[in-house]
């Protein structure tokens, strides 16, 4: 497949006129096309992740990414996702709208991957094996040593999710990603950069996969607003960590003051920015904390998340309320 030759691929250097994009020459921020392949942004990421331009390919949002993926990788009607449960619903969506198959496997009582069943189910229609770590909505990490099995052992796409990767203890797998060729790593600048509104998400692979996205991808996916805020982000990199390093902080304060509530049966342990909660009646919680302004998720309907809500972590102030409110409910 040959991939759509924009203007801006087809001319890539400075000049005093540009007439070949059909643009509005009237000077404006915005009368120019955006640079369709990001130079810029990808190599400031490149920097900051010590991984080459060319192993990195930047979506609106990381779920541009799990999209492409799926259609550039698997055939409708045919093959399959396989995703360990319960995990983040985009996955499962992105493969239904392109009718693909969902394999799913459920994770353990304390939600890691169950590795026998997991390369069990895997069969020959199974083309992308996404796993989310730390996983949403428990807050866990996946074990290594089983998501390095499931790599060196499935010769489809493993996909890692790590979203919430900057609140966790772990390296990130980007540093594996030369000892696998198979390897997918998803970033996002949506959860610690504090950049949700932009949409922008990186994906980390080899550069054969880059190129296939690349090539799959609307020629200008991310707008030049977005990759102006984004560099700017990446030369402020002390806000993003001082803003985890707090975040992480309240993470266990109100781990340790959510344990003491009468409601609260478990607090599962997180290494991402919210806590999965088990109480006595999660509906009723649920509500009660609506009707004073504090919305959480219910994750009550979920396989495996019975009376599970999962609260985000918030500013000490907005912390405070929500104990202050879950004590009078
Ligand atoms: C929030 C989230 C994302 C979405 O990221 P965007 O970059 O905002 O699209 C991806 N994966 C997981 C697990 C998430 O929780």
């Amino acid at each position: 497949m040959k991939s759509y030759s924009s203007a801006r691929d087809e001319f890539k250097g400075e000049a005093d006129v540009y007439l070949d994009a059909n643009e509005n020459p009237y000077p404006s921020p915005y009368n120019r096309y955006p640079d369709p392949l990001q130079k810029k942004v990808k190599e400031a990421l490149g920097r900051y992740k010590k991984i080459a331009p060319e192993n990195i390919f930047l979506g609106n949002g990381s779920d541009e990414a799990i999209d492409l993926l799926i259609r550039s990788f698997c055939e409708p009607n045919r093959d399959s996702i396989l995703v360990v449960e319960p995990t983040y619903g985009m996955y499962a969506v992105c493969a239904a709208v392109n009718a693909v198959n969902i394999q799913s496997v459920a994770l353990t009582s304390t939600f890691d991957i169950d590795l026998i069943a997991t390369k069990k189910a895997i069969n020959n229609t199974t083309k992308i094996v996404f796993l989310c770590s730390p996983n949403n909505p428990s807050g866990n990490l996946l074990d290594r040593d089983s998501i390095l099995s499931i790599l060196e052992t499935f010769t489809g796409i493993v996909v890692v999710d790590e979203a919430y990767i900057d609140f966790a203890t772990s390296e990130s797998f980007i540093s594996s990603l030369k000892n696998f060729q198979n390897l997918v790593v998803l970033q996002t600048f949506s959860k610690a950069w504090g950049l949700a509104g932009l949409r922008l998400g990186m994906c980390y692979a080899s550069p054969e996969i880059i190129a296939i996205l690349n090539k799959v991808k609307y020629p200008y996916n991310i707008n030049i607003q977005t990759q102006t805020l984004a560099l700017k982000a990446l030369t402020n990199v002390e806000k993003k960590n001082a803003e985890v390093k707090q975040l992480i902080d309240e993470r266990e304060k109100l781990t340790k003051a959510l344990i003491n509530l009468p409601q609260v049966e478990n607090v599962f342990p997180s290494e991402a920015n919210f806590v999965l909660v088990k109480v006595n009646n999660a509906k009723k919680i649920y509500t009660g904390l609506m009707n004073k302004g504090i919305i959480v998720r219910d994750r009550s309907s979920i396989p495996n998340c019975e009376n599970c809500i999962r609260i985000t972590i918030g500013t000490p102030e907005e912390n405070q309320k929500l104990l202050a409110t879950l004590k009078e409910i």
